[in-house]
């Protein structure tokens, strides 16, 4: 059964309506790569045992699974083999996609390289397709990646388009530009295999909504699509939140995206305060990962009126 999730938006539905036949409910995370967790992200505040393999696993799986989504999109996944054989406990399917130069590759004892994977409950949703791309900037293939797969939703028969990326990190104008070229080739990639169909766009962009990418993505003529959190047009203040050498990182980066034409957000899940977290933010021996993990209930538009 759902729970219900904390609301960001004021105007949360509490209609009782059969919400797993007329809903979807979307997590969207950055788990965090274990080799570059452990490696190259030198978070200074996160003590080296909360980031031992071991340990996170279950921390990891347990954050995924107590939200009981229906769609699963993840970031820097490196350890798709663990995930694929626990989330089957739950009756998830899942697929993978790794970024072709993934600097996990780069560092000792690593566990292959990192990339993007998305799950679905199997019970829920019949496969239809999966599709994958490296993303291009200006015709040449980048180390970013994107996955689609089409799925149909067993009690409407509607089909659905669920994609997901990472987009090239780092701060800077030119970087900015590069995700933006980046973004065009996601939502050409993406809009190919919609066509008409429902979309739901996750990932971790590496861009604050005030980046060119953001509108980028909004303003898709043929996409129409808008940010499950951007309610009033205003993102949350974060979505991850971590100390480093240089200081405290606290930003929005991560999005759930949606067909506006297709879907009404009904629920989205409030993130955990700085009190929450503590002086030594994210990760930390509760938080497993730097980002934090982003759900949303949609609502189909045109199933509002005959289950309501
Ligand atoms: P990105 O710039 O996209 O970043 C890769 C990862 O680093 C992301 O998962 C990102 O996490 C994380 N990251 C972001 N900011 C920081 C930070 N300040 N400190 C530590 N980690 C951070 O990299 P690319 O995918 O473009 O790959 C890098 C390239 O570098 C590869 O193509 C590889 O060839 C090369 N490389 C070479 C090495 C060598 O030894 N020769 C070693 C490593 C890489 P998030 O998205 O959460 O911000
Ligand atoms: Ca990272």
């Amino acid at each position: 059964s759902f729970q219900n999730l904390s609301p960001l938006t004021p105007n949360k539905c509490n209609e009782i309506i059969p919400q797993n036949q007329t809903q979807i409910r979307v997590l969207q995370w950055n788990l965090l790569s274990q080799t570059l967790g452990i490696n190259n992200d030198n978070f200074v505040c996160c003590p080296d045992e909360a980031l031992h393999w071991n340990r996170r696993r279950y921390l990891l799986t347990e954050e995924i699974i107590k939200y009981s989504p229906d769609i699963i999109c993840l970031q820097e996944v490196d350890h798709f083999k663990y995930l694929k054989k626990t989330l089957a406990t739950q009756g998830y399917e899942g697929m993978f996609f790794p970024k072709p130069d993934s600097p996990c590759m780069y560092i000792k004892d690593n566990n292959g390289p990192d990339g993007c994977a998305i799950f679905y409950l199997a019970d829920k949703f019949e496969f239809v397709q999966k599709e994958t791309r490296i993303l291009e900037v200006w015709r040449v293939q980048s180390n970013q990646v994107a996955i689609i797969t089409i799925l149909k939703d067993k009690h409407t028969g509607e089909e659905l388009c669920i994609a997901t990326t990472h987009l090239k990190a780092r701060s800077g104008a030119l970087l900015a530009a590069l995700r933006n070229e980046q973004g065009k080739d996601l939502l050409d990639f993406v809009s190919a295999h919609a066509s008409d169909r429902p979309v739901i766009l996750c990932g971790d962009f590496n861009a604050e909504p005030t980046e060119p990418i953001y509108s980028t993505v909004l303003n898709h003529q043929a996409l129409r699509l808008s940010s499950a959190y951007g309610y009033g047009g205003c993102e949350p203040p974060y979505t991850t939140w971590k100390v480093r050498q240089e200081g405290e990182v606290c930003h929005t980066i991560d999005y759930i995206f949606y067909s506006k034409d297709k879907f009404k957000v009904v629920d989205v899940l409030q993130f955990p305060t700085g009190d929450d977290i503590g002086q030594g933010r994210v990760p930390s021996m509760s938080y497993p990962s730097d980002h934090f993990s982003l759900v949303c209930d949609l609502r189909f538009n045109n199933l509002e009126i005959s289950n309501s």
